[in-house]
């Protein structure tokens, strides 16, 4: 359960008043952090993933696939399961990699997180156990189901929020927290953290979240599309009028509430560096694959019962828990609020914190909001100025919960103010700092994939993402491009079909040569645009030679002694990666839009209905388990080595 300390929450007007509070002490906690763990040397790879669930219960008789809101008991079964488990582990001595994997609450009430056991090490057993532990994780999840219940591993849920019965069991669309016109307060893990976290960042803001997702035309789609199933004039609350006064767009599908991004699935990917200086390096040279390979893992194309005209969940959940006042975003001049912040606090990273030969000042190019006063405190303690630029930026932020028998801490055994703002700025990359005591060393979180349908591609693009750091260590790879262009890239991943559609910046020479880097070079001739497949495929001759990812981790590979059956497992891996660059596979956004469209009850009208919501999540479970694959699920994961 980590971070979810117990206690009780403050409404939004006493955690203002301990805002400042919590910063101050945060980073004072952060230096106790800094200055026991900043000389600390070889610490060695240890990996792992976090794969998200819904837990989907049929009812098979009316054709609904519905979110099954038993989370409390399905964990206090799993947790009771693990408890025995680690006992029998501990009196045998089971290998770490074989102990019996972890569940985690998550945000809905209907989702699952589950990690491995234990973190991965380097070693290539570990690599081909990761698919074994996702399976294993799923297994266990299904014993502690009911028969009528799934976890899937979709990354949005094409009916959350639609008209009629979306949950089991039902409940109203209503509810204080929320506020919602859409989404039940029951939907919410009942967990006081998570109702707080909803209420407070819509107090704070001063109105619903409103997040608005253009919808896709479709040949019978109405245009303009004006959503009937609003209920504009609904008079609950105070925020019901939000709606009205311009909150909902046409044309688009909107979205009232934190549950609508919180509530949808990710695949994230935690590592640890030998030391802070590799983290640093790993966390600027990672930022600009996150939107590539958001756009490769693109897994999202319906919300709210309709097909929309994007395929990835990053947006709406920067939207969804977008807590910004009306002064912070610049909307209203300021008076109250101490800063215009350009971003919600769920987004894409603002800044490189590395100070590598390779880094130049120019890729910093966007304006970075900081607290003046928290980055005195930095630096004053010795600090240096791109890493103190980092949590003075990070530190703009108010705390959203605060309990109150947690306000006082002991700074220097603590971490819980630090994490109550670091963990609230949910970006494409967390630097993560060793909790205190704990001889963990500093770790990197890559975080903007979508999770996708089978731990094969799971497991697939959690290996990668790791190699990849192998392979950016081990060869100096260079990355770097301004992260405004990132920012550019982020912004193209969302769009239906980015793979094969759109074109991203990518630096040209990723060879950290000294000349390279060299001052006579401008900027903007360091990178262009490529295509997908060309960033991961690579391109050959006319003058615009690139490697490509997936031909730079086969070099890699090649000069590891690898025994036979993992590299075989590895290529089929990367053999997954390289289809969906090239367009010879989709991605999983494209096949669900696909299968919807091609319904014998879809009607063109955008409309995801509840028995092609049904069908659909029916033919996910199949696919999860192997069923398929050079059948219906041809065109996502035809020919691949699935069946092992
Ligand atoms: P969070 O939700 O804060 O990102 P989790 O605990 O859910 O964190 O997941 C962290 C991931 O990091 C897990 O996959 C876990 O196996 C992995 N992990 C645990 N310890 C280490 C470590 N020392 N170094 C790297 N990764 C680790
Ligand atoms: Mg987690
Ligand atoms: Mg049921
Ligand atoms: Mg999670
Ligand atoms: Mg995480
Ligand atoms: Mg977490």
């Amino acid at each position: 359960m980590g971070l979810l300390s117990l206690g009780t929450p403050l409404p939004w007007k006493e955690v203002e008043k301990y805002a400042s509070h919590v910063r101050e002490h945060g980073i004072t906690q952060f230096l106790h952090i800094w200055n026991n763990t900043k000389d600390k040397k070889g610490n060695i790879l240890l990996w792992g993933d976090e794969v998200e669930y819904m837990v989907v219960s049929y009812d098979d008789e009316k054709k609904n696939a519905l979110l099954s809101l038993r989370q409390a008991q399905i964990l206090h079964d799993l947790e009771e399961n693990e408890i025995k488990q680690r006992k029998i582990e501990d009196a045998e001595g089971v290998e770490p990699n074989q102990r019996i994997p972890t569940f985690h609450p998550e945000y809905g009430r209907y989702m699952l997180e589950a990690t491995p056991g234990y973190p991965y090490t380097a070693s290539f057993d570990d690599l081909l156990n990761v698919e074994r532990n996702m399976e294993r994780r799923r297994t266990i999840a299904i014993a502690n189901l009911l028969p009528n219940e799934f976890p899937v591993t979709l990354a949005s849920y094409p009916r959350l929020g639609a008209p009629g019965q979306f949950t089991d069991p039902y409940y109203p669309p209503t509810g204080p927290a929320s506020r919602s016109f859409f989404l039940p307060d029951e939907l919410i893990n009942p967990h006081a953290r998570f109702p707080t976290l909803t209420a407070n960042i819509r107090e704070r803001r001063g109105s619903k979240v409103a997040i608005n997702v253009p919808i896709f035309k479709d040949e019978k789609t109405p245009s303009p599309f004006i959503d009937p199933t609003i209920p504009v004039d609904r008079d609950l609350y105070p925020e019901d009028a939000n709606a009205k006064d311009g909150a909902a767009l046409a044309d688009h599908i909107y979205m009232d509430s934190m549950g609508f991004g919180m509530g949808c699935c990710c695949l994230q990917i935690t590592f640890q560096a030998t030391d802070i200086d590799e983290a640093r390096r790993l966390y600027d040279q990672l930022a600009p694959l996150s939107p590539i390979f958001l756009a490769l893992t693109a897994a999202s194309p319906a919300w709210r019962g309709y097909l929309s005209d994007q395929d990835c969940r990053w947006n709406v959940i920067a939207g969804s828990v977008d807590d910004r006042t009306e002064e912070e975003r610049g909307l209203k001049p300021l008076q109250k609020n101490r800063f215009v912040i350009p971003k919600s606090r769920y987004d894409s990273i603002d800044c490189y914190i590395s100070r590598g030969a390779e880094y130049r000042e120019e890729y910093n190019d966007i304006e970075l909001v900081k607290d003046d006063e928290i980055k005195k405190m930095l630096t004053d303690a010795g600090v240096d100025d791109a890493l103190a630029n980092h949590y003075a930026h990070l530190f703009i932020r108010d705390p959203i919960v605060v309990f109150s028998e947690l306000v006082n801490q002991d700074d220097a055994n603590s971490s819980d103010h630090f994490e109550n703002i670091q963990s609230t700025n949910w970006q494409t990359m967390r630097f993560k700092p060793p909790p205190p005591g704990s001889g963990i060393g500093w770790r990197v979180e890559f975080r903007s994939m979508e999770i996708q349908i089978t731990d094969f591609e799971n497991a697939a693009f959690a290996i990668f993402i790791v190699l990849l750091t192998r392979v950016i260590l081990s060869y100096k790879l260079n990355f770097y491009l301004p992260i405004s262009k990132v920012d550019e890239n982020m912004k193209v991943a969302h769009y239906r079909d980015a793979v094969l559609n759109e074109k991203f910046y990518f630096r040209k020479d990723v060879f950290a040569r000294e000349e390279s880097h060299s001052e006579e070079v401008p900027v903007e001739e360091e990178y262009r645009l490529m295509t997908m497949s060309e960033i991961i495929n690579g391109k050959k001759g006319d003058g615009e030679e690139f490697p490509g990812l997936v031909p730079l981790v086969q070099s890699y590979l090649d000069r590891m002694s690898i025994d036979v059956d993992t590299r075989c497992r590895l290529n089929a891996y990367m053999e997954l990666i390289s289809k969906r660059a090239s367009g010879e596979l989709c991605t999983a956004a494209s096949w669900m839009r696909g299968f919807i469209r091609g319904h014998e009850a879809y009607k063109f009208d955008s409309v995801v209905s509840a028995e092609i919501n049904y069908d659909l999540v029916k033919m996910v479970e199949k696919l999860t388990k192997g069923e398929e694959w050079d059948g219906v699920g041809a065109s996502l994961l035809g020919g691949l080595a699935g069946g092992r």
